[in-house]
C-alpha cells in the first residue's frame, strides 16, 4: 500500500511559500481545496495560470497591465501634469481602489541612468507636479531630493505625502483615512 501524501505535501509547501501563509494556513487551504471543494481549487489554478500568462508591467508607468501600456496610461480623462511617483505597483491598486488620485503614476523601482531618462522623458510631456507617495524615511527624504535634483531644470512643483503617515511604514499599512489626509495636505518639498 502506498501511503505517501507526496502531492498533498507538495501542495502545502507551494502554498506556503506565499507571503503570510504559514505551515498552518497552508494545511487548512490545501486540505479545503482537496477534499472540500476541488472546483474552486481549479478555479485557482486557472486564474494563476491566467494572470501569470497575461499580465505584465507597463512600459510607461511600471504598472500592473496586460498590455503594453496600462488602462490609467492611456485614460486620457486623467489629469497628465500631475505624476505620482510610487514604490510599487501595488501602491498603484491601493490608491486606484480608493479613488485617492486622478493623475498619472510613476513606479520607482530603481534609482538608476535608466529610471532618471524615463523621468526627464515624463517631464518633458508637460508636467506640472510630482508627487512623491513613498513611504517617508530619511532614505527615502534622499531619493526625493535626488529626483529632485535631476528635473530641475523644469517647472515642477515637488510634493510629499506627509502628515498621518509615520516614518518607515510603507502604503498598505496605513490607513485610509491617513492616506486620503495624507494625499490631500501633500507637503512641498
Ligand atoms: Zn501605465
Amino acid at each position: 500500500m502506498n501511503n505517501s501524501l507526496d502531492k498533498f505535501n507538495r501542495l502545502v509547501d507551494s502554498l506556503q511559500e506565499l507571503p503570510t501563509i504559514g505551515k498552518k494556513s497552508a494545511t487548512r487551504l490545501a486540505y479545503f481545496m482537496v477534499m472540500n471543494d476541488s472546483f474552486v481549487g481549479m478555479k485557482i489554478a486557472n486564474s494563476i495560470e491566467d494572470a501569470l500568462g497575461s499580465l505584465k508591467k507597463c512600459t510607461a508607468c511600471g504598472g500592473m497591465s496586460e498590455d503594453e501600456l496600462c488602462y490609467i496610461c492611456c485614460d486620457e480623462r486623467r489629469d497628465d501634469t500631475v505624476l505620482c511617483i510610487v514604490e510599487n505597483a501595488k501602491d498603484i491598486l491601493l490608491l486606484e481602489e480608493n479613488a485617492l488620485f486622478d493623475g498619472k503614476y510613476f513606479v520607482l523601482e530603481a534609482l538608476d541612468e535608466y529610471t532618471i531618462s524615463n523621468l526627464i522623458d515624463i517631464a518633458n510631456s508637460g508636467i506640472s507636479e510630482v508627487v512623491f507617495a513613498i513611504t517617508p524615511s530619511i532614505a527615502n527624504d534622499a531619493v526625493i531630493l535626488y529626483i529632485e535634483d535631476k528635473l530641475s531644470e523644469f517647472d515642477i512643483s515637488f510634493s510629499k505625502i506627509a502628515q498621518g503617515v509615520p516614518t518607515g511604514v510603507s502604503l498598505e499599512n496605513i490607513d485610509l483615512l491617513s492616506l486620503t489626509r495624507a494625499l490631500e495636505d501633500r507637503v512641498r518639498v
